[in-house]
């Protein structure tokens, strides 16, 4: 028997660099890791060795070229990783994750490299270097400094102890969540306490509960956030009750999954790893290196959202009130556990729009070709063409070429829409291929979505959410479609994190726009328009609930500020009452509103990446407000327009200072009073 050469080893030969999937097997994959960490190791060597005085090219340049067969298995696997994890694809994620990390933090913490660059980044004043080579030298700098790179030895043996030991107890946040999410997950033995939900609701939960072995009777498990979307519609008031009590329970409950004890040990060692690397506190240690530059201005910004949001939630409150005491046959104080019930009746009185009834005007395909392509080719003039002859990675995903105005190929975008098993949840954009003029390489950049899929021969209808997230993660991929840099650490969406959701959020803006609007929801049978009052209600009702909306995500990035502003020594003994310090010291302390995210389930900051982050959303929503007033007051879809935007602001990726880049396209720094009218908060 002969064995096939590994794929990942070599350039794929094929347009774009494309992967090619239709060879690739997953034991293609961790061979491929490790002679990529190999070659790196040795490129990295021959930098280190090198007799010469460090200059950029001898350094910095070459660490940019080093690592590109370990770049084109990465992006190759974590695309598959993500999208299309079969058992065998998990098994060697475990076994690459923790070599991969081993493998990075051995760079950014390689002593004889970082002197080099620092040598570099000393002569940077006097060097003949492009702006983009400039901010290379900064940047590179400055992320092992701030890894630690400059530390002495022993310092060294402590943050790699503490990393360690951080790694581990976010493994075990993540095991004891999920633990105790499946054992908190609600079960109802009578329909009559599922009454309001959908008929394919209720067999959802009918199955859920069999896989269970619970025959006969219902299951409804938890998702990540405080909220569950079978509020919204459960009648029954006790059953409402103990679905938020379920959720809020998670993780503080004094059983062997308890997670308070484990985050309170995570925060006091980001302090005091953040105290080694010179920071006060790890949120002044993760801010100083994201456009917002310290924890303060996180904080003025919070605190300003805040006070209003809380005003206007109270508001709601009251008017949900009113509603209740006016519509049920015996009247109740209003409860968390009511607010989403109350909302949805509220808002079918109040504006007639029922959210469900407008899937027939979403089709997919249309929504795609005629909406989201259609956007990109009045701003950018883009064409797209479908190339069926390309291998992808699941049948589901398709490859599209993109063009430029002229017909210059620019790179090409997958869309794998559909939900399914092996495909970890919610939406994203990812790079297959990064651009970079360096290593001469063209983007191919995918969207992922969980849209359910319709039974064979039957139309893929959207809800208005799947539409705004189609629109958003093409946002995302016109990022990395639209890169002009030449180092790969620049590309698309490599930008500060408290950036990167601000061009994908501003192509939201396209969703409701009217000619977008008309030409992309039809009625799938009779190729009606939405109908005009329809689209006006649904214009009126765009601050709607934003108070709580507001609130309930305000209330989170607060918390998340508060447990990351630990001083070294200080500690976090009553999780409960510390929150609740934090909460009434910002005003989100209402008990009918609560945190989308209590501390014992805040995934994204103990076991995912947004650990003092999580207030990025909001942060980048000023730059999209603004800029969509920009858009409006400038005539709106226009090339000229769209062209502006690509060039000041998509094709710099990550090789300028993002504000900088704002300010070079919108004529002056972001302003807030956008943000704070589309959220209903200047009233
Ligand atoms: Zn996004």
């Amino acid at each position: 028997m002969t064995l096939a050469p590994n794929p990942l080893l070599s350039p794929s030969g094929l347009p774009y660099a494309v992967p090619d999937y239709a060879a690739i097997r997953p034991e293609h994959y961790v061979p491929a890791f490790h002679a990529g960490f190999e070659e790196q190791r040795a490129e990295i060597r021959a930098i280190t060795d090198n007799p010469s005085t460090p200059t950029f090219a001898n350094t910095v340049e070459a660490l940019e070229r080093s690592g590109e067969l370990l770049d084109r298995a990465a992006h190759a696997f974590y695309t598959v990783s993500s999208a299309d994890a079969t058992a065998q694809i998990q098994e060697v994620d475990e076994q690459l994750a923790p070599l991969m990390a081993a493998h990075q933090d051995a760079i950014l913490l390689d002593g004889a490299l970082y002197a080099r660059v620092a040598h570099v980044h000393a002569q940077l004043e006097d060097a003949d270097l492009s702006p983009e080579q400039r901010r290379l030298v900064e940047r590179r700098h400055r992320e092992m400094t701030l890894a630690g790179a400059a530390l002495d030895d022993e310092a060294k043996a402590r943050l790699t102890a503490l990393n360690q030991r951080l790694s581990t107890l976010s493994t075990v946040f993540e095991k004891n969540l999920l633990a105790d999410t499946n054992d908190l997950a609600v079960i109802v033995d009578d329909p009559a306490q599922l009454d309001g939900l959908s008929a394919g609701e209720l067999s959802a939960a009918a199955r859920a509960a069999s896989e269970r072995g619970l025959e006969g009777r219902y299951l409804l498990t938890l998702p990540l956030f405080t909220g569950h979307p079978a509020l919204a519609s459960l009648r029954d008031r006790d059953t409402r009750r103990r679905v938020l009590q379920a959720s809020r329970a998670r993780g503080a409950r004094g059983n062997a999954h308890d997670n308070r004890a484990v985050l309170a040990e995570i925060a006091a060692l980001r302090a005091e790893r953040a105290a080694l690397l010179g920071a006060q506190t790890h949120a002044a240690a993760v801010t100083a290196d994201e456009t917002a530059g310290s924890p303060e201005r996180v904080e003025a910004l919070l605190r300003e959202l805040a006070a209003p949001a809380a005003r206007n939630a109270a508001a709601e409150r009251d008017a949900r009130q009113r509603f209740v005491d006016a519509t049920e046959p015996i009247p109740y104080t209003l409860e968390a556990h009511d607010w989403a019930y109350v909302t949805e009746r509220l808002r079918t009185a109040e504006h007639d729009i029922d959210t469900a009834a407008l899937r027939p005007w979403f089709e997919a395909e249309r929504v795609l070709r005629d909406g989201v392509f259609a956007a990109a080719g009045r701003l950018y003039g883009l064409t797209f063409a479908e190339r069926p002859d390309l291998p992808s990675y699941h049948p589901d995903a398709r490859t599209f070429e993109v063009f430029e105005e002229d017909g210059t190929p620019l790179g090409l975008y997958v869309l794998d829409l559909y939900t399914r098993d092996s495909k970890r949840g919610g939406a994203w954009m990812n790079p297959i291929v990064s651009q970079s003029a360096l290593r001469g390489t063209r983007p191919v950049v995918a969207n992922n979505l969980n849209v359910a899929k319709p039974a064979d021969g039957e139309p893929t209808l959207l809800t208005l959410d799947e539409v705004t997230t189609l629109f958003h993660e093409f946002g995302h991929a016109l990022h990395g479609l639209f890169s002009d840099v030449t180092y790969p650490h620049f590309s698309g969406t490599n930008v500060f994190r408290d950036f990167v959701e601000f061009p994908s959020q501003v192509n939201e803006m396209w969703i409701l726009w009217p000619e977008i609007l008309g030409s992309y929801a039809r009625h799938h049978e009779t190729g009606e328009p939405l109908p005009d009052d329809l689209v006006e209600r649904l214009r009126a009702t765009e601050t709607f609930d934003q108070g709580f909306a507001t609130s309930e995500y305000l209330a989170a990035a607060w918390l998340d500020q508060a447990l990351h502003g630990l001083r070294p020594g200080e500690t976090i003994d009553d999780v409960a009452a510390f929150e609740a310090r934090a909460l009434a010291d910002i005003g989100l302390d209402s008990s009918v509103v609560p945190t989308r995210y209590s501390s014992a389930y805040f995934a994204h900051v103990f076991s995912g990446g947004y650990s003092a982050g999580y207030y990025s959303y909001i942060w980048s929503e000023v730059l999209d407000a603004d800029t969509v007033e920009w858009f409006r007051e400038n005539g709106g879809l226009t090339r000229e327009n769209g062209e502006r935007f690509r060039r000041r602001l998509l094709a710099v990726g990550g090789a300028k200072d993002p504000l900088e880049a704002y300010r070079d396209f919108r004529g002056r720094d972001a302003d807030i009073a956008p943000l704070l009218t589309r959220r209903g908060l200047d009233a």
